[in-house]
């Protein structure tokens, strides 16, 4: 069964109301362009299924986060970037302002060096 939530922005990306530069797809996930980038290549990879973290979807669909990782390493690589980072954020607290799944796919810039973890 699919969830979906009439007032979330990704949702209506994934259905198509709101356009997006869309940089891959898969079965069950989409690539698009973050709106306000942090680094030279900012994608966000987001599954179809509206759940609102990344923990969410896991509980969901175990295979689900396996194929939003696949996804990341195709449109990085596609555009040049075999070195980037993979973020979901999770919690108010630790960033998150969209609750719909989604990781950060970040390249090309010497901050992905700045060692976090
Ligand atoms: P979060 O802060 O939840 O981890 O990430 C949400 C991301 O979604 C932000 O980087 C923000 O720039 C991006 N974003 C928010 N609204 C839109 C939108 O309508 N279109 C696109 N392409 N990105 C969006
Ligand atoms: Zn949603």
């Amino acid at each position: 069964m699919t969830s979906t939530d009439a007032d979330c922005i990704f949702c209506k990306i994934v259905a198509g109301e709101v356009p997006a530069d869309v940089l891959g797809r898969a079965d069950h996930a989409v690539a698009i362009q973050d709106l306000n980038p942090q680094a030279p290549f900012h994608a966000l990879v987001i599954p179809f299924d509206h759940h609102e973290n990344a923990a969410a979807s896991a509980a969901a669909d175990p295979a689900v986060l396996g194929h939003l990782v696949s996804l990341a390493d195709e449109v990085a690589r596609a555009a040049g970037n075999d070195d980037y980072r993979l973020i979901a954020n999770t919690g108010a607290g630790a960033g998150q302002t969209v609750f719909h799944t989604h990781l950060h796919v970040l390249a090309g810039t010497s901050r992905m060096t700045e060692a976090l973890v």
